[in-house]
């Protein structure tokens, strides 16, 4: 029975992966993850559909910059806009309305007394999660892409393995055919991000990534930085500068 939850690392070399499953859905924000995630996805898939959350994210922004990665990915990848399948758009806004974040309203962004930061939208993942499943079924396609990574873990108990492969059974349960979740960006640093981005569409994609993909938790475009746009203190500014760092150290 297939793994309800795998990494990049379990396929061994990219581009080899699982000819018997050719159909994803991935879970695409526009951000720096999502948009390496969707490369890997059409590297390794015959056919991606994406499907995108609006949930009145502070940093709305994103969901202009998702459609910009879409239209430069396709033009400057014929083979892998041919397998392009649609975009789908989920309305969350009852999310937004239930979240007193700071992704979510106009307060700073601190740590709780937990740890965890004023960021962390409680059960994100899992509502994206059971949604993107939805938009699946209504597809036939059994097979989610995310781009959750270690890397989060400190703040976000909803990207842990062990949270998602619960939810990813909860799912095929409630669905009642097995549904699996990859997360090709499970396992690598920031910085191996990049370099996985530069592997799969070279500079060309490197550059799309710097350039249309949005990370900044402020939505601010502003300034372009070596590793892209955005407020450049932010905690997500913080970790994509860190990890541009080290991908070019
Ligand atoms: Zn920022």
């Amino acid at each position: 029975m297939m793994p309800s939850h795998w990494s990049a690392a379990d396929f061994g070399d990219i581009g080899a992966a699982m000819s018997d499953k050719t159909k994803a859905l991935i879970l695409f924000s526009g951000g720096q993850d999502s948009a390496t995630c969707l490369a890997w996805a059409l590297d390794s898939y015959d056919y991606v559909e994406t499907v995108g959350f609006n949930y009145e994210q502070r940093h709305a922004v994103e969901m202009q910059c998702r459609k910009v990665v879409l239209e430069n990915v396709t033009k400057a990848f014929p083979i892998w806009a041919a397998k392009l399948g649609q975009d789908h758009i989920v309305d969350l806004s009852a999310l937004g309305a239930i979240s007193e974040t700071s992704l979510t309203r106009d307060v700073e962004i601190t740590m709780d007394d937990v740890g965890l930061p004023s960021t962390f939208v409680p059960g994100r993942n899992l509502i994206f999660l059971n949604f993107a499943a939805a938009v699946a079924y209504r597809r036939g396609i059994t097979t989610l892409i995310g781009g959750m990574c270690e890397a989060d873990f400190s703040g976000y108990p909803d990207c842990r393995i062990e949270t998602l492969d619960a939810q990813m059974r909860a799912i095929s349960l409630g669905m009642d055919k097995p549904y699996s979740l990859a997360t090709p960006l499970m396992h690598l640093s920031k910085g191996d991000a990049w370099a996985l981005a530069e592997k799969l569409g070279g500079e060309k994609l490197v550059n799309i990534i710097i350039e249309d993909s949005h990370t900044c938790y402020m939505g601010t475009r502003g300034k372009l930085h070596d590793w892209g746009y955005g407020c450049g203190t932010c905690p997500a500014c913080d970790l994509r500068a860190k990890g541009w760092a080290e991908y070019c150290a």
